[in-house]
């Protein structure tokens, strides 16, 4: 079967997750800045470093197979590529932000003002949904200092944490659009035997990263009232302890309510928890 090819982010803020996501998928392979491809030595897989811009581009016209990317770069470039999975990584929002003093408190407001921003496309459609008609700047870099330079009423622009928006004098306004990393494929590849091995790697290490492994202790008594919190896998692993009278139960448990649950694991007597991180979990 010929290989794939799947194109990743060459340096940037995607760069390592994207790199580290492959390696944890057990993908054996050079992680050489300078080249433009390397090769997979145990998957039938060449790997492409390149701009994260250019990546749906060379997804949609089949020079990649694949590509992980941010939702936002995907949508902006407007590219026919189809999703396969996403990646939980490089979340971000692109958010309507204004100077702090400023007067534009609704949507409304932005009609006939100057909004500067890297996504046109986005934006656009964005206003259109709100029919609204302002006029779009489009700057490819540092568009938080645009108001206060007077080039913009307003900006659009990626945010994560806050802190540059903030250190620019502008207060976030109103969300645009969220994203994530993803992983897109051409049209066409779905079936791919390749792409459907990638895949089920990849939510295996996506799963494991959810969950943790948790062994904790208890007394025989208490066991059915921890065992109702636990589901496990399938169901708990439960072995006995030297000491008569206790046990060891062996879980996994979600990242998602993690202290909630081991709060109440503590209240129905668990002792000496035990959390362990997963490296992979094969349904
Ligand atoms: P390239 O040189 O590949 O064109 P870039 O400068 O355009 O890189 P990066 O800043 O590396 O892009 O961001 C890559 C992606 O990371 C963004 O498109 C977005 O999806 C995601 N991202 C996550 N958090 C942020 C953030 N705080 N600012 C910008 N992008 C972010
Ligand atoms: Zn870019």
């Amino acid at each position: 079967m010929k290989n794939l090819k799947i194109a990743i982010q060459k340096s940037g803020r995607l760069n390592e997750k994207s790199v580290q996501l492959l390696k944890n998928c057990g993908l054996d392979f050079e992680n050489y800045k300078s080249s433009l491809i390397t090769s997979v030595a145990n998957f039938p897989l060449e790997i492409l470093f390149l701009r994260d811009d250019d990546i749906p581009g060379y997804v949609e016209q089949g020079i990649a197979d694949l590509g992980i990317v941010g939702e936002n770069v995907i949508d902006e470039s407007e590219a026919q590529v189809s999703y396969v999975k996403r990646l939980g990584f490089g979340k971000c929002t692109l958010k309507l932000a204004v100077p702090k003093d400023s007067k534009i408190e609704d949507l409304k407001d932005l009609n006939g003002k100057a909004i500067a921003t890297s996504y046109p496309v986005i934006l656009k459609n964005f206003l259109d949904e709100y029919q609204i008609t302002a006029d779009i700047r489009l700057i490819s870099g540092s568009v938080e200092i645009s108001p206060g330079l007077g080039l913009s009423d307003a900006i659009c622009d990626i945010v994560s944490t806050g802190g540059t928006l903030k250190s620019n004098g502008l207060k976030p306004f109103a969300d645009v659009r969220r994203s994530e990393a993803i992983l897109i494929g051409r049209k066409g590849l779905e079936d791919n035997l390749i792409l459907t091995e990638l895949v089920q790697r990849i939510e295996s290490v996506l799963l494991a990263k959810e969950t943790k492994y948790v062994v904790l202790n208890v007394e025989k008594k208490n066991l059915p009232a921890i065992t109702s919190l636990l589901h496990g896998v399938k169901s708990p692993t439960v072995v006995p302890l030297a000491e008569e009278g206790w046990v060891a139960v062996h879980t996994v448990i979600s990242e998602d309510d993690f202290w909630e649950k081991i709060n109440t694991l503590k209240s129905a007597g668990a002792q000496g928890i035990v959390v362990m991180p997963i490296e992979k979990i094969i349904l």
